[in-house]
């Protein structure tokens, strides 16, 4: 065979295939873009699991009407323009990758209006093929329509899963977002009805930015109950958030989040140091609950490991887990010493 030069709708496709594995990573990447933007409330509005319609609509900053294609093509993007900017990169999103993917993949739409227009814009863009700019009015902020998920894609809509299922995977990852963001208000329907509400919550924060309120409605009272809040610094590094005490532990990881620099992200080598200090205090085969942020300097990690972002590489990992292990084993021979009801001494 010769060598030929791929088509851009086909190339787009082939990355949906690492950024787009289910409808709950449309929503993921749709978000992070809402939050890029500035936004303090998102509404979110799916059908049918998200398969048949997600509609995610954002007060963020908007897209200027004549920036609509650039915004669904390949490669493009406002979040960074140099090596130096990726290096340091303080966004969720930086590939210019998530809307051409999502586009190819879905019968897509983008409606928004800037701050500083007078009118909206929207594009549609069918299974890949861009159409032309049109006005339309729209309220400050960004909308972005996806519908028939894998319309054209067969082979990946077989692997779809039941509606209820495709929701759940979307509420969870939502669960991750609202534990990250209580100032941001988010708003979920399914099928026509209202299913959740995050209320954002500007004023009830603590100084650390993070929500016990949220921490409550997303985890549940006895998780929040039976917590341990962690605050500690050293070496350029801060951990916060909670932990659950030991007595308060899981058969399964399901409470298991970790935030570096607010993006949810997993690190076996966290994992691991988080393990070594429940060694002693947790039955062999529980695990712990815990919502965790570790916050350093951009440029000790990189976030450019794989196009879903979900991983991330410290520079010095080694020092990353002492610290982590060394911050929580002395949260929790804390707990020891104060004799928690239901611990073996
Ligand atoms: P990335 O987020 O990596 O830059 P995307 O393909 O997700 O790439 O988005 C491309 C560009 O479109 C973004 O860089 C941003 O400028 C613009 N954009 C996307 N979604 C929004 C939004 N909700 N509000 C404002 N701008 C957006
Ligand atoms: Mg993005």
């Amino acid at each position: 065979m010769t060598i030929r030069q791929l088509p851009d709708t086909l190339i787009n496709q082939i990355a949906a295939g690492e950024v787009v594995e289910r409808p709950a990573s449309v929503v993921k990447e749709l978000v992070e873009n809402a939050l890029d933007a500035g936004a303090r409330r998102i509404d979110i509005d799916l059908e049918e699991g998200g398969v048949r319609l997600i509609r995610i609509r954002d007060d963020g900053a908007g897209i200027a009407a004549d920036e609509l294609p650039l915004a669904v093509s390949r490669h493009a993007t406002s979040k960074i323009a140099s090596l130096d900017d990726l290096e340091g990169v303080a966004t969720l999103g930086f590939r210019g990758e998530a809307l051409p993917s999502i586009a190819s993949v879905s019968r897509f739409a983008l409606m928004s209006r800037r701050i500083d227009s007078e009118h909206g814009a929207a594009l549609d863009v069918d299974g890949g093929r861009v159409g032309a700019v049109a006005p339309k009015p729209h309220p400050q902020g960004t909308t972005v329509e996806v519908r028939d998920l894998f319309f054209n894609v067969p082979a990946r809509r077989k692997f779809l899963k039941a509606e209820r299922t495709e929701l759940s995977h979307i509420e969870e990852w939502l669960r991750q977002l609202a534990l990250a963001r209580p100032d941001v208000e988010l708003r979920v329907s399914h099928n026509g009805k209202p299913s959740r509400r995050w209320k954002g919550e500007g004023s009830a924060l603590m100084e650390t930015g993070l929500s016990e309120a949220r921490l409550h409605e997303a985890l549940g009272e006895e998780f929040a109950r039976n917590a341990l809040r962690v605050d500690h610094e050293g070496a350029g590094l801060r951990l916060h958030g909670w932990i659950g005490q030991p007595a308060y532990n899981r058969a399964s990881a399901d409470q298991q989040y970790l935030y570096v620099n607010g993006r949810a992200v997993r690190d076996r080598s966290i994992a691991h140091a988080v393990k070594q200090a429940y060694a002693d205090v947790l039955f062999h085969g529980r695990q712990p609950a815990y919502v965790l942020f570790l916050e350093l300097d951009p440029r000790r990690v990189d976030v450019n490991v794989h196009p879903a972002k979900h991983e991330v590489r410290f520079r010095d990992a080694r020092l990353i887990h002492d610290f982590v292990y060394r911050t929580l084993q002395g949260a929790l021979a804390e707990t020891r010493a104060g004799a928690v009801p239901g611990l073996a001494a």
